[in-house]
């Protein structure tokens, strides 16, 4: 007998999730320096000083537990997008929220449903409770949400979106979500994952649908916009029930003070959001351009990051890009083997990482 053996099956089942390879690993590997990391869709400004100052001062009082409510940055959510404060769930990144959402509303015996080429962390949830995961055929990389909606039947719980989507960086119109959320029966609860929210130029307020639609959860997060993912803080935005509920689950401190205070810091730090989006909007810019010119195909993305179509094996494409100091995220895990996400970089870095990818496949601008 192996000690697995007395694991779940369910859990032995699961592969475990593939982070982008952080910068120091590949220093230790290649010995050489100068590396840049295109590959976990991070800010490349990074953090802003107010935010590092507000970190020091939250440094004096770390021998004390974080406010296990974490009410100063749930207070500035709430102003801000205008809620009630009970309709606020705090997380140790998004993530976390989106756990405690498949903990409290889904069983073993119901389904889940999501989109094929969707974030691969649903799949991890729904496996690690023993759910039935239903997967959507993608329409052109994105969700299709009328297959989705074709897919619900009496067992179905939850319905993850992720809008714009990673990795493909595929965006539903919000005029067809609320129409999606008409048609559907109320008592499936419907996560609309908006972790990219801040690089779009969406106008339709999608938290203004939460007082028609208690079965609508929305997730968001200060990893990648904020600039704070290696705090880990991310949010839910619900019918006050529904935080209730999720709550009850949560470890008591599950947001530390660091996070807390960045967090409520980077809120009000609307230049740095600007910035953020001017940048990234630049760098798509430059990435699909340059592209285009050494005519490597991709997906059109309203993230932070694009998903280019090596037609080859991605994987090989990522080990010789890696030789070259640049770390990008091969994403065959999600049945793309010949897609590569790159996330968008500083101007200098999308230039370097154009022309190892030139360099790579032998390809010449035109
Ligand atoms: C990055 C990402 C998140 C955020 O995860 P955190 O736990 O908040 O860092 C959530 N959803 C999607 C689709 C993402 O790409």
């Amino acid at each position: 007998m192996s000690i697995c053996d007395l694991a779940l099956p369910n859990i032995t089942a699961i592969q475990a999730y593939q982070p982008g390879k952080p910068i120091e690993e590949l220093e230790r590997e290649l010995g050489i320096s100068n590396i840049i990391k295109l590959a976990s869709n991070e800010n490349p400004l990074g953090p802003s000083p107010a935010v590092l100052s507000a970190i020091a001062e939250a440094s004096k009082h770390i021998c004390l537990y974080p406010d296990g409510n974490g009410f100063s940055l749930k207070n500035a959510l709430a102003q801000k997008h205008q809620l009630n404060i009970n309709q606020v769930t705090l997380g140790n990144g998004s993530n976390d929220v989106l756990e405690l959402l498949a903990r409290s509303f889904v069983s073993s015996s119901d389904e889940v449903i999501f989109s094929q080429f969707a974030f691969a962390v649903y799949a991890l949830l729904i496996q690690a409770i023993g759910a039935i995961p239903v997967i959507s055929p993608a329409l052109d990389y994105g969700h299709d949400l009328d297959a989705m909606k074709k897919l619900i039947t009496n067992k179905t719980k939850l319905i993850f979106i992720a809008n714009p989507n990673n990795p493909t960086g595929t965006v539903l119109a919000p005029e067809k979500i609320k129409v999606f959320m008409k048609s559907i029966p109320s008592k499936v609860i419907v996560v609309l994952d908006e972790a990219y929210t801040e690089y779009t130029t969406q106008t339709v307020n999608t938290i203004d649908w939460l007082d028609t639609y208690p079965n609508l959860v929305i997730t968001r997060t200060f990893s990648k916009a904020y600039g704070l993912a290696g705090l880990r803080v991310g949010y839910s935005l619900s019918h006050f029930d529904v935080a209730n509920i999720i709550n009850r689950i949560r470890q008591p401190f599950n947001v530390n003070s660091f996070a807390l205070a960045a967090a409520t810091v980077a809120l009000m730090d609307n230049d740095y959001i600007v910035k953020t989006k001017e940048l990234n909007d630049a760098g798509m810019q430059q990435f699909k351009l340059g592209l285009s010119n050494l005519g490597i195909d991709f997906i059109p993305s309203k993230g932070n990051f694009i998903c280019v179509n090596v037609a080859t094996d991605a994987g090989r494409v990522f080990e010789a890009l890696l030789q070259q100091g640049v770390i990008t995220r091969p994403i065959g895990s999600y049945g793309l083997p010949q897609h590569l996400r790159i996330s968008i970089g500083q101007t200098s870095e999308n230039e370097r990482c154009l022309n190892a990818l030139a360099t790579t496949l032998e390809l010449n601008y035109d």
